[in-house]
């Protein structure tokens, strides 16, 4: 006993200097994961406007319905507002399918460096309007990658691009990526002096925390940044989804799609499909604004790392 005691103690004492060393440390973990992420735009707007696009007003924004005037007038507002100039003479790129009226929105924001080369950020503005009777306001899919382009021309404002960037609003994208076809067929700029194109569609929520950037398969030229993007936020930004086992392959999946046949390099962000995947219940309500705010500063962070290079 004598002898055990001491030792005891001894044990005891050291294993409170372990437990004191360990909780001395603990806040410095917690304070480095909970670190405030220092937003390059407002959070504020950004959600207010996915949350107005998304609202049953909007009529789930079909092509060529009264709702997706609503939303063209609404995209335009922003873009006066925000000193986006329009690509052409005005913002409309208006064209015909089949019974169907439909007109991109296209922005410019001029580059301080190479201007003659454009980067094209993309997001489209239609979804599948009122079926059976309910809205389909498509909160996800995409006002989420609509608001994003009015956070990155909020952004353009005090961080100049110093490539020319065109800020592309497609329409009918849900009806087989006709806008963006269009767009890259049709457009009074030349292919070739388009290097690069990012498509957001479906960048606010998931349950994983994933984000996912697909094209670097295609163009291996952009893989290094991807790879060795410190992440932000809670959102975890990872490559895949491009053909090679690794889950359903979106290489073809959004307006990227366009970019892709004319052999414009792209980057596609967007989320793996949950449950409100083209259902009326894609709403605002659903959306989870950390990881929204946190993807859409990720891209914005990704943006000008292409911006740097030579593309
Ligand atoms: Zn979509």
């Amino acid at each position: 006993m004598k002898i055990t005691y001491p030792l005891y103690i001894i044990a005891l004492s050291s294993s409170l200097i372990t437990c004191k060393a360990q909780t001395a440390e603990a806040p410095k973990n917690v304070e480095n994961t909970t670190a405030i992420t220092n937003y390059s735009y407002s959070t504020e707007a950004l959600l207010k406007n996915i949350k107005t696009l998304s609202s049953d007003a909007f009529e789930g924004r079909r092509t060529g319905t009264e709702g997706a005037k609503k939303a063209k007038e609404y995209i335009i507002e922003r873009f006066v507002e925000l000193d986006v100039k329009p690509l052409g003479s005005n913002y409309g790129q208006p064209f015909t399918f089949g019974n169907y009226q439909a007109e991109n929105i296209l922005g410019l924001v001029k580059g301080t460096e190479n201007t003659r080369k454009y980067i094209v950020l993309s997001a489209h503005y239609d979804h599948e309007g009122i079926k059976g009777g309910k809205i389909y306001n498509g909160a996800d899919d995409d006002a989420s990658g609509i608001s994003a382009l009015f956070a990155f021309a909020e952004y353009f404002k005090t961080n100049p691009p110093k490539y020319n960037v065109i800020l592309a609003a497609f329409d009918a994208e849900e009806l087989g990526l006709k806008g963006a076809y269009h767009f890259v067929k049709d457009n009074t700029i030349q292919q070739r002096n388009i290097v690069l194109n990012l498509n957001m569609d479906m960048i606010s929520r998931s349950e994983k925390n994933e984000l996912f950037a697909v094209g670097t398969r295609y163009y291996p030229q952009l893989k290094p940044t991807i790879e060795g993007f410190k992440d932000v936020g809670k959102v975890d930004l990872l490559m895949g989804h491009e053909g090679l086992g690794d889950g359903d392959n979106w290489t073809n999946s959004s307006d990227h799609a366009a970019f892709h046949k004319a052999e414009i390099p792209f980057i596609y962000f967007g989320v793996a499909d949950h449950e409100d995947y083209h259902k009326p219940t894609d709403d605002f309500e659903r959306i989870d604004n950390q990881f929204y705010q946190d993807a859409v500063e990720t891209i914005i962070q990704v943006f000008t790392k292409f911006d740097a290079l030579e593309l």
